[in-house]
């Protein structure tokens, strides 16, 4: 395992990349890629057809053509009301605040005038966009709303120890977000827990081919939520270094089996029983709600102003995607278009081209919180890198601020 090493005082920030580089253009990158969406093979699970077509794309024909989403709204219909009114609350709604959350619980109270308990788990990052856009929600649709918030310390520890072994940060927010529901559905003793939008829309882990409902369990958190990295597994990792009480990492812990199993759980996701549309989702949240999109680091704002406004350490976040598989989110929204037929290739080309590849402003604050230095980052980041790709650091551009960067947390 690579030694970690944990940088008591934080070093000073790098400066950006230099600004003779900034008119530098991208190489194209040399990867296979889907004939239709034009995802690249590093893409996680994704495998191509004879025609050279990836199977996300199948998939997504499949659930066109195949599904019987009448059928499929009849079981959700059942669901709902085979727990209607027998617990503490109907159902748990997990809700980061972004448009699947928010669009999944003005769905099910409108559709079902169910009684929810919003359960939102606070990753550190809360954009104030999104929290003007929750309370807006809260307060229009009259819900109960627990907010809860690890502790920092703990999780700027375990955001360094991710990074360094697997490249991805994200560890607390992805593993807090999907156990800390089910702790809470124990504690109020309320089986039904009903996310957003299923992962076969953007992955094969679960295909919509099965025609089995994606069941949001401790297999599927095991196969690609925790990275392969349980709670117990992280104790371990930083407990030479780093003070801390274990029970600091219970709500990155999937709760016993055994406990959720005899509440009679079900934990599946809305867009399980009906067609997912994100563009379509986004509208009418806003008509509804006045729910509000934001701009993203290295995103084309007017084509989607509603993607992943959750966070403000999103921009890392793909910045690291692009060093590792040679991609970004850019490429993951024209792919969905590319796939919906809403766009064409030469436009998807060139937004990706203008927009990955770019340096995000809030790698300054990402550096201070972890305590690395930014060639410490790169080393860390080209180790993890998906083969056959390889990160060009020279090639990097500088990125844009957001008008909220200003307003983000800062140490010191
Ligand atoms: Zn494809």
């Amino acid at each position: 395992m690579t030694k970690i090493r944990v940088p008591h005082e934080p070093h000073t920030m790098q400066p950006a990349v230099p600004a003779k580089r900034a008119s530098r253009q991208l190489p194209v990158l040399p990867l296979v890629r889907c004939a239709r969406c034009g995802l690249p093979e590093t893409y996680e699970t994704i495998e191509f057809d004879a025609q050279g077509v990836c199977n996300i794309c199948r998939q997504k024909e499949f659930k066109d053509a195949q599904i019987d989403w009448t059928a499929r709204k009849s079981q959700l219909d059942e669901l709902v009301e085979s727990y209607r009114g027998k617990h503490e609350y109907d159902c748990i709604i997990p809700f980061s605040g972004g448009k699947d959350s928010t669009f999944t619980l003005n769905y099910l109270v409108k559709e079902y005038r169910i009684k929810p308990l919003v359960v939102q788990f606070d990753h550190g990052f809360m954009r104030p966009n999104l929290l003007a856009n929750n309370e807006r929600t809260f307060r229009k649709l009259g819900v109960d709303v627990l907010r809860f918030t690890p502790n920092w310390r703990v999780v700027k520890r375990v955001m360094l120890e991710a990074l360094v072994r697997k490249g991805d940060f994200c560890w607390h927010c992805h593993t807090g977000i999907f156990s800390y529901p089910m702790h809470v559905a124990l504690k109020f003793q309320t089986p039904l827990i009903i996310w957003g939008e299923p992962s076969s829309e953007y992955t094969a882990y679960y295909d919509y081919k099965d025609d089995v409902i994606e069941e949001v369990d401790e297999t599927r958190f095991n196969r690609f939520v925790n990275l392969g990295i349980t709670a117990e597994d992280m104790a371990g990792m930083i407990a030479s270094d780093f003070t801390f009480d274990p029970r600091d990492l219970t709500p990155f812990t999937y709760p016993n089996v055994r406990d959720l199993r005899r509440l009679k759980y079900r934990s599946v996701c809305l867009g399980s029983f009906i067609p997912w549309d994100v563009k379509k989702n986004a509208e009418l949240i806003r008509q509804e709600l006045g729910w509000q999109g934001d701009r993203v680091e290295n995103m084309p704002h007017d084509l989607y102003p509603y993607e992943k406004i959750e966070c403000w350490m999103q921009g890392v976040r793909d910045y690291i995607k692009y060093l590792k598989r040679g991609y970004g989110r850019v490429t993951q929204m024209t792919a969905l278009d590319l796939r919906g037929g809403r766009i064409g290739k030469a436009e998807a080309d060139r937004l990706i081209a203008e927009y990955e590849g770019r340096r995000p402003p809030s790698l300054d604050l990402f550096l201070e919180y972890v305590g690395l230095t930014e060639a410490e980052f790169n080393e860390i980041v080209q180790k993890t890198a998906v083969a056959p790709f390889e990160p060009d650091f020279d090639a990097i551009r500088p990125g844009d601020k957001t008008p909220d960067f200003d307003r983000w947390y800062r140490e010191r």
